[in-house]
């Protein structure tokens, strides 16, 4: 029998020719493997029951870095007149296939990284077709070494060897190189001058003598110190004048990282896994100044040969790798180097100019894609995103319906960008606050990268319906320029319909969203919606939060007492909110009665913000979510309470919990107050959602963050029969909208056409 198979998904750069080499060989087929842009093509011939085990195994054994959606066979007359079977060269043409993310080095490398006998010991950039880098280095399709920033170096007799030899780990590995022919680690000062010796050595050395060093990693520049020096931890904040948020942390391995955290099974194998996620874990001991006022703490492993070097050095270059199953010491504050909220920094004349590192760690591999690390958390039944991008992006996420490529621009806030092709959804990295032209600008090269990539062109182009923020004005600019319709969706439609597509749900579905703010359709702030989506990428507002006042608009947003002086005003409580804030509160207080620059919102952001200002928590924040993040701190502090019975008052389809708030306001015990908000507003939701009889419900918005929140809602929902769809391929905040304006944007195409 002979004939033709194409594989579809994401089969390169994942050792799938390899593979399928070494297979064919073992059941003596004879032809040839080849990529194209549609993704992997075979021809085979042999005996019928050689080529029937060959297609089962190929889908039952396939790389593990590899993804196959399809596989179809296709006979065919002609014999291959050529006995054996060979690897071809690459077609090229307009990419088809799927893009490879980053993944960790894996074992096999580390495990020669630390072998004095191989050739390759303590060499910094050691991979395989099963590990290294990839997204980042990729300019495009299909994944060849000549379209990596690998492709200027020349292979030596020996790297070449092994790339050519289909029985090597390093068959095609396109980053192979070693220390004879591959990039060069070197280490420099300030003034960018470099510095003699061993490069890991002087900079553990640093490190360990107080020093922050700008380490070059795979998506972008870090900024390392040592966890625990209260002085370095503190200049390091200076610096990145990012005095309260937390920062995260490296260790060699888990045990390293028991004294100071809980690590459970299911924590373990996410921090393990070869996409080494930033894992948010529970405290155990604190770090000083590592995360203060707050539950958790950010911790990853090692995922470069980089990083695993400086843990061989300060455990002191041991032979082998038995030392990696040991705590050890040295933990590393390792945060992503972004000055100023731009985006991460990749080259290395830019980490020189502009870092406030005392020493450089640099390489001449280029990094041609920007890529922050992921962050996640263990929800307690399953893995959910906080920040989506080195090892995840762009993997695509699959959708239920197939439709006309559509480019969504996202947020203005954690933004990420999306490309639909049929029925698959890239969400880009995480890009950031589109607060700086750096980031708007870095939202804008995402957007060039994917479409190349890809290879499509998109036919519609969705966006926020807030006007002033950079990704709505480039959406419009965009789609005037390729003369392609534009679709504004709402936020909070976006974040529910961001959910549905990852479930695979096409509506009608009840969604509840709980954000910050977003503009809904009446021009006003919206925040804390219940929502009936449709099928037809439509929604109604079924009901909302009662709305807060916001006296001085923005200012509020940051400053959580002017909502509680908001909400004491609301309440005629005026006596009582200038005896808590005094000048300011009798100035807030007019400024309220005249309905000067005092917009409102129906935001459950807001409400966390009053409920933190009047129990005197959080008067000021200075990052997003950080009131609700000390309240849900405090309240697991205290424990179980019973919540307050008749917490809110439902109205009209208005949720209102003024008198959860009030009660909020007079308790004693700032973690009791905390843990009574906590329980009493999960009550509350649970009633809303419970009187529209809703049977699915999608949650979503920035406030699922709080697990507190999120799992006692889940919880008592699902013990009322109600099916809870959750965020779990994308974040449930605002990095998810540009998958949600994709999606909900393809629905409303669909029904019209
Ligand atoms: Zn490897
Ligand atoms: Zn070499
Ligand atoms: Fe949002």
């Amino acid at each position: 029998m002979q004939g033709l198979v194409r594989v579809r998904g994401r089969v390169q750069g994942v050792g799938f020719r390899p593979f399928v080499y070494r297979l064919a060989r073992e059941l003596d087929l004879s032809g040839w493997v080849r990529n194209d842009p549609k993704g992997v093509e075979i021809a085979i011939s042999g005996k019928d029951d050689a080529v029937s085990d060959f297609l089962n195994r190929l889908e039952s054994e396939s790389p593990v870095l590899s993804k196959v959606e399809k596989i179809e066979f296709s006979l065919s007359q002609e014999r291959e007149r050529e006995g054996g079977f060979t690897i071809r060269e690459s077609l090229e043409g307009r990419a088809d296939t799927g893009i490879p993310p980053d993944v960790s080095v894996c074992p096999e490398c580390v495990s020669e990284l630390f072998d004095p006998s191989n050739r390759r010991y303590r060499h910094p950039f050691i991979n395989c077709t099963h590990c290294g880098p990839r997204f980042t280095l990729l300019s495009n399709l299909p994944y060849d070494r000549k379209h990596t920033s690998m492709g200027h170096f020349q292979m030596c007799p020996e790297c070449h060897a092994e790339y050519l030899d289909p029985a090597d780990r390093r068959f095609h590995a396109q980053p192979n190189a070693c220390g004879n022919c591959g990039p060069v680690l070197t280490f420099h000062d300030v003034n960018g001058q470099p510095i003699s010796g061993d490069g890991i050595a002087n900079a553990l050395d640093a490190i360990l003598s107080g020093k922050i060093v700008a380490v070059k990693g795979v998506g972008g520049f870090h900024l390392f110190c040592d966890a625990k020096n209260r002085a370095s931890i503190e200049r390091l904040r200076n610096s990145k004048a990012r005095m309260e948020k937390p920062l995260a942390l490296m260790a060699a391995n888990v045990p390293s990282l028991l004294p100071y955290a809980h690590v459970g099974d299911n924590e373990k194998a996410l921090l393990e896994s070869r996409e080494r996620p930033i894992l948010l874990l529970k405290k155990r001991r604190e770090l000083v100044g590592i995360a203060p006022g707050v539950i958790h703490v950010g911790a990853m492993l090692p995922y470069s040969p980089i990083h695993y070097l400086l843990f061989h050095e300060a455990a002191g270059r041991p032979d082998g790798i038995s030392w990696l199953e040991c705590a050890q010491d040295l933990i590393l504050v390792a945060t992503s180097a972004n000055p100023r909220g731009e985006p991460i920094v990749i080259e290395n004349d830019d980490a020189l100019n502009r870092l406030d590192a005392d020493l450089f760690l640099v390489h001449d591999r280029e990094i041609l894609s920007r890529c922050d690390d992921s962050v996640m958390r263990w929800t307690g039944s399953s893995a959910q995103f906080v920040r989506r991008a080195r090892g995840y992006a762009p993997s695509a996420v699959s959708m239920p319906i197939s439709g006309p490529s559509v480019l969504a621009t996202g947020s203005g806030y954690k933004n990420t960008i999306c490309l639909t092709r049929r029925n698959e959804a890239f969400v880009s990295q995480h890009i950031g606050d589109l607060d700086n032209a750096a980031a708007c600008m870095a939202m804008e090269e995402a957007v060039d990268r994917l479409m190349k990539l890809l290879n499509a062109e998109p036919e519609i182009v969705a966006h926020d319906l807030h006007p002033d923020i950079y990704c709505t004005k480039f959406a419009q600019g965009f789609s005037e320029r390729l003369g392609i319709p534009c679709m504004g969706i709402q936020h909070h439609h976006a974040h529910v319909a961001s959910v549905m597509a990852e479930h695979g749900l096409t509506g009608p579905v009840t969604g509840l969203a709980l954000d910050g703010t977003g503009l809904g359709n009446d021009g006003a702030a919206w925040g804390g919606e219940l929502l009936h989506v449709d099928e037809k990428g439509g929604f109604l507002r079924l009901g909302h939060l009662a709305e807060m006042l916001l006296p001085g608009g923005d200012a509020a947003s940051r400053e959580p007492w002017r909502i509680a002086a908001g909400f004491l005003h609301s309440r005629g409580r005026m006596e009582e909110l200038e005896m808590r804030y005094g000048r300011m509160g009798a100035a807030l207080n007019q400024m309220i009665e005249r309905r000067f620059n005092t917009p409102v919102a129906s935001s459950m952001g807001r409400l966390f913000d009053a409920a933190a200002a009047l129990l005197g928590i959080m008067e000021k924040t200075t990052f997003e979510g950080q009131a609700a993040m000390l309240l849900e701190k405090m309240a697991e502090g205290y424990g179980q309470v019973k919540p307050m019975e008749n917490a809110c008052i439902l109205e009209n389809g208005v949720l209102d919990f003024s008198p959860l708030l009030d009660e909020i306001s007079l308790v004693r015990g700032k973690e009791y107050g905390a843990a009574l908000f906590h329980c009493s507003l999960v009550e509350g939701l649970k009633y809303w959602v419970l009187a529209e009889n809703a049977e699915k419900i999608v949650f979503s918005g920035g406030c699922f963050m709080n697990s507190l929140l999120s799992t006692g809602l889940r919880k008592s929902l699902e013990k009322e029969g109600v099916a809870v769809f959750e965020a779990l391929c994308l974040p449930p905040n605002d990095g998810g909208i540009s998958l949600g304006q994709c999606y909900a944007a393809m629905l409303g195409k669909m029904s019209c056409a």
